[in-house]
């Protein structure tokens, strides 16, 4: 049988090894139909002792089918409702056989593969960090709609299935063991399918290892099923939680609470309709496809190489310089290190220098500690790092990155200095957060050789890493950065350069949009609510006060003397605003003493209270829909014009350097995507409406009605 090999045994066990078209076992199109087939050959055996399933892959099963999900739509629910019932029949005629079903887990099995495998009696895995398992659907915006929800439940109970059903928690075998998800697990992974057969084997006279615990008479879900008093209480009070948790904005969390909720009220097959009635409905969400086109497809081409330069060769860093060993330098020094890659962290004393790298130090104790490491591991991670102040030290790095003050002439005057101790062919990346990498490169011999590798703070958490193209940045000196990014594991967009980039520029209109609303008299507490409500992690008050105050003034005189400052639009508001709270009051933000915010030892904070004397106007009032949309609207406008004017060289670079760089609502699908679910057309008239009450910075851009008069969205 193509895609599924069938194989029977002397002692009469067939073992099914899937190996489907396509790199991948999924749930496409033809899986249905080969089960289905598979069955009912299995139905009609004569003699049959059991069944084994298993991968001819490197992974067991990938899960639904993504390019089918993100078609869903009201035309075709009952389609789509049906063919997951479909699904979910032929599982459940794999359940009424009288022989037990053995799934030998030799690959990761997430999602729509784990509901496979639950489909079978006795679940087997392979205990290697490869084989993840787990229900990642509702990082889709989806749940898992194959009986996930429901088995889950019945497996693991209300508390036990939480993390994996509602946080999309994957794990290894021996925590999924432990979970109650599977049953064992084998050293090897050719010991599996002869466990699997042994299994069956020692199991042929027992009557219960074909009958799955929904189907079992008194069996208990674990903590209790809604007559519980404990469960009872605890349902109306997780839906408030997980309320308060995602704002209203992803409909998938909630969804699957009530499915969970049915699972311990009703019947079996009852609450397996009620999960495909919700599954159908979610997948049917803007959301669901926000987050399938940017969290599947656009991350798996961002993260594949999309942008990365064909044709050359893989660019391995060896031994990189890390010049500035401040919160940043010190950073990048550990994730490099972590890496394997040696390091050289270079600060104008020898002081400086120590300092950074007792920054990794305190981390690796940190991990040994929670036993995420050894003792001896995190002596040979600290031992690639080299504190110095000495230029001679920097000799034969192939990579330099420098992370000195945002200060164009020390930058310069940097680069003149220590590019000559690169090794032959090396290449210089500036970490600067809005400098133009074209004006930076200026003082380099080597221009083609110069690149932006821009982190975010802090940078041992914050996943992405921004590649900036001066006009003369070499598609050499890209790959190198590309590459190096992928060493150290994190995510790289790659951008064409202006002021800021693309990150920086777009999540300072969020700064810019909330101190407007403040100089217009609206109450700074409902101004940060707006942002949270939005689904940013912050309010643009509370995170202005983070990056600085400081830091905006020193910025903005910075580009004014550069002549550049005016390209960023009017930041006339702005820059009144923060001049008088720093000149005036001495508020520069949290790190220097507080700003919009009073900071107590305790870590929590409260608005400084001259804030209110000096802004808020009891008696002015914005409509709330237009406080939301303008610090959205703002952002999403600001992605356009960089896609617009190239600054954004793909869309899937926008969208996923708005969520995972400056923290875009993830419901969104990031700051691009968002227009295509709420509809170019809407979008435009929303924008119209927005520029008469607020002025012209709300205007679309022209790419937007170009979109729309040929016919197309943002892809
Ligand atoms: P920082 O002030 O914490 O650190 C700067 C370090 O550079 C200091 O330790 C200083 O002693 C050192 N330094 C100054 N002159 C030097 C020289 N001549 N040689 C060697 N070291 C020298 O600053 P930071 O926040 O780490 O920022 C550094 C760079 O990273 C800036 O360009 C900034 O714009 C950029 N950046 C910052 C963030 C952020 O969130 N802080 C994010 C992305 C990028």
């Amino acid at each position: 049988m193509s895609g599924f090999n069938y194989e029977k045994d002397a002692d009469n066990i067939v073992t099914i090894t899937m190996d489907m078209d396509g790199p991948v076992n999924s749930m496409s199109p033809a899986f249905l139909p080969l089960l289905e087939e598979t069955v009912a050959k299995l139905e009609a055996e004569e003699g049959l002792k059991g069944v084994v399933l298993t991968s001819a892959k490197s992974t067991f099963f990938a899960g639904g089918d993504l390019k089918t999900l993100v078609q869903a739509s009201a035309d075709n629910a009952e389609d789509f409702f049906n063919n997951v019932q479909a699904i979910k029949a032929v599982f459940r005629r794999m359940e009424k056989m009288p022989v037990p079903y053995v799934a030998a887990i030799n690959g990761a099995a997430l999602g729509g593969g784990l509901e496979l495998t639950l489909a079978c009696n006795h679940r087997i895995a392979w205990d290697d960090k490869s084989v993840q398992l787990g229900f990642p659907e509702v990082t889709l915006g989806l749940l898992p709609g194959g009986g996930g929800v429901v088995k889950g439940i019945y497996l693991m109970g209300l508390m036990g299935a939480n993390e994996y059903l509602i946080e999309g928690k994957r794990v290894t075998p021996a925590k999924a063991q432990q979970a109650g998800l599977i049953h064992e697990t084998v050293a090897e992974r050719d010991e599996l399918v002869p466990r699997a057969k042994a299994w069956i084997i020692e199991n042929a006279d027992n009557e219960a290892a074909s009958i799955q615990p929904w189907d079992t008479r008194g069996y208990k879900i674990p903590g209790g099923n809604a007559n519980h008093p404990a469960v009872a209480q605890m349902l109306p009070a997780a839906s408030a939680m997980l309320f308060q948790k995602t704002r209203g904005l992803l409909p998938a969390p909630a969804k699957i609470l009530d499915v969970a909720a049915s699972a311990l009220r009703v019947d079996f097959d009852t609450a397996m309709r009620i999960e495909s009635r919700n599954f159908t409905a979610l997948a049917q969400t803007a959301v669901a496809k926000n987050m399938i086109t940017t969290f599947f497809f656009q991350m798996n081409q961002v993260n594949g190489g999309a942008s990365r330069p064909k044709n050359i060769e893989p660019q391995l860093t060896k031994k990189v310089g890390v010049l500035g060993a401040g919160m940043m330098g010190q950073g990048i020094a550990y994730v490099s290190a972590m890496a394997g890659i040696e390091v050289v962290l270079k600060d104008i004393s020898q002081e400086a220098a120590d300092k950074g790298k007792a920054y990794t130090e305190k981390l690796l104790q940190k991990r040994i500690a929670k036993g995420r490491m050894t003792e001896e591991k995190a002596q040979a991670v600290l031992g690639l790092i080299k504190a110095t102040a000495n230029n001679e030290d920097l000799t034969g790095c192939d990579l330099i990155i420098e992370a000195v003050f945002e200060n164009i002439k020390l930058k310069h005057q940097i680069t003149q200095e220590l590019e000559p101790y690169l090794a032959e062919g090396g290449v210089w990346g500036s970490n600067t957060s809005t400098l133009p990498i074209t004006e930076l490169a200026e003082a380099s011999k080597n221009a083609e050789n110069f690149v932006g590798i821009h982190f975010f703070s802090p940078v041992d958490k914050m996943p992405l890493v921004e590649i900036i193209m001066g006009e003369k940045t070499s598609d050499l000196a890209l790959a190198k950065a590309y590459d190096y990014t992928k060493q150290i594991r994190k995510t790289p967009i790659v951008v064409n350069d202006s002021l800021g980039f693309f990150t920086s520029r777009t999540f300072g209109t969020y700064l810019d949009e909330g101190t407007r609303m403040l100089s217009e008299g609206l109450h700074p507490v409902q101004i940060d609510n707006m942002g949270k409500a939005i689904g940013m992690p912050v309010g643009p008050l509370a995170v202005f006060d983070e990056v600085s105050l400081e830091l905006n003034r020193k910025a903005d005189a910075t580009w004014t003397e550069m002549g550049v400052r005016d390209k960023w639009g009017d930041g006339s508001v702005t820059r009144g605003v923060v001049g008088t709270m720093i000149n005036d009051h001495g508020r520069g933000g949290r790190h220097h003493g507080g700003g919009f915010y009073e900071y107590s030892e305790d870590g929590t904070k409260t608005i400084w209270p001259g804030l209110l004397d000096l802004y808020y106007k009891p008696d002015v009032s914005v409509p709330v829909d237009d406080m939301k949309d303008r610090l959205l609207f703002r952002q999403v406008i600001e992605a356009l014009k960089c896609l617009e004017t190239s600054v954004l060289r793909t869309v899937a670079d926008g969208n996923i350097g708005s969520i995972m760089g400056i923290g875009a609502p993830v419901w969104t699908g990031g700051l691009i995507q968002f227009v295509n679910t709420y509809g170019l057309e809407r979008f435009i008239a929303r924008c119209d409406e927005l520029a008469v009450s607020y002025g012209e910075r709300f205007k679309a851009p022209a790419i937007v009605a170009e979109k729309l008069a040929a016919g197309e969205q943002f892809a």
